[in-house]
């Protein structure tokens, strides 16, 4: 039996990804704060509570690390754990940075002072690419991050690189793109105009708050995007690779198409100015050919099915639906 090691598991890709392990007979050791209670709903809404060994650890505590690599010597490391949200990164630049970044420095130091053969994977973002000059982005775009998020997770990337390189570990970076699922934090945009669309048609709220809405990114479905995570992990070699769905829809699509299926009018939606970030990337999106043809990678979901399978989900867990 392999062991799987989830920093992050409390988070929405953590969860979908301890459960396609699951499925593939991996132990799993989730690895949480060392501080607050354990939220384990979103492991009971997928029926894996029981079959994950959860672990106190302080990822800036390198010691800690190290004692927990010894007594499970996992043969995969899946570092998800990060400050991940843009706008709380304009708001706490300092904390994002100094996390997102030691954290997978003590992970790579633990690796390599163990000697054990782990294999390492390393959540990048697209938001490191940031401002680019042409699109679609690939794995060879030059970096301009323009957050305190993406900027951490640029240098995250470079010191998994680095490691690579300079040590010779097996250590992959997977560049996603937004992907998003039942499970996301209800402060990100789709989680959130799914939340606030359902309040205005069946709890009389009356508006929908939001920032620029003319943005546009790549979307996709996190349960799948997960499998990319893994397959990076069974390569004879280890290399980055762009997990996306290789088109980009704007905030404003979104909106109206939930909108459209719970016959709500766009007027309950307002912009409101303290929504409006510092800096945004204004439109990207990937090309996931060496995803696809490298890894075999499989995916093909437009992002509207996507949106459809959200809101019949969150009508269901409400209870709103049947079926
Ligand atoms: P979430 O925000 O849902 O989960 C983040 C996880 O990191 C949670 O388990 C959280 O723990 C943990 N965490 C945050 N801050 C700390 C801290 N200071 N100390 C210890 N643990 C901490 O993220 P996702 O699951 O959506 O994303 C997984 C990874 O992928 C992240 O690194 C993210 O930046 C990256 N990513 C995500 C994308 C997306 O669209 N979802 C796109 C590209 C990259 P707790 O529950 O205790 O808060």
């Amino acid at each position: 039996m392999k062991t799987a090691l989830i920093t992050g598991i409390t988070g929405q890709d953590g969860k979908y990804l301890a459960k396609f392990l699951i499925e593939k007979g991996y132990r799993i050791i989730g690895m949480v704060r060392s501080t607050g209670e354990i939220n384990y709903t979103g492991f009971d809404y997928l029926d894996i509570t029981n079959q994950v060994i959860f672990e106190n650890c302080d990822l800036h505590d390198l010691t800690q690390i190290i004692s927990l690599f010894k007594k499970y010597q996992p043969d995969e490391v899946y570092n998800l754990a990060a400050q991940s949200s843009v706008g709380q990164s304009f708001s706490q630049p300092i904390g994002t940075i100094q996390f997102n970044i030691i954290s997978v420095l003590n992970l790579l130091e633990a690796i390599k002072i163990i000697g054990y053969p782990t294999r390492f994977y390393q959540a990048s973002s697209s938001e490191m690419y940031g401002k680019v000059s042409s699109l679609p982005i690939n794995e060879n775009t030059p970096m301009h991050p323009l957050s305190p998020y993406a900027v951490s997770k640029a240098s995250a990337h470079w010191i998994t690189t680095n490691y690579r390189e300079a040590y010779r570990l097996y250590n992959c970076c997977g560049v996603l793109f937004n992907h998003e699922s039942f499970l996301r934090k209800p402060s990100f945009f789709v989680k959130k105009v799914i939340l606030g669309a359902i309040d205005i048609k069946y709890r009389n709220n009356e508006k929908l708050f939001v920032g620029n809405i003319n943005l546009k990114r790549d979307f996709g479905f996190a349960p799948k995007y997960v499998e990319a995570m893994w397959l990076m992990m069974q390569q004879d070699k280890p290399a980055d690779y762009l997990i996306c769905s290789g088109e980009s829809v704007s905030l404003k699509f979104i909106i109206e198409y939930i909108f459209d299926r719970l016959g709500l009018s766009m007027q309950c939606v307002e912009v409101l100015p303290s929504l409006l970030r510092p800096t945004e990337i204004e439109d990207i999106y990937g090309d996931n050919t060496k995803a696809k043809s490298e890894l075999g990678w499989d995916y093909h979901y437009r992002f509207s099915d996507v949106l459809d399978i959200l809101l019949q989900e969150e009508l269901k867990f409400q209870k709103l639906i049947d079926k």
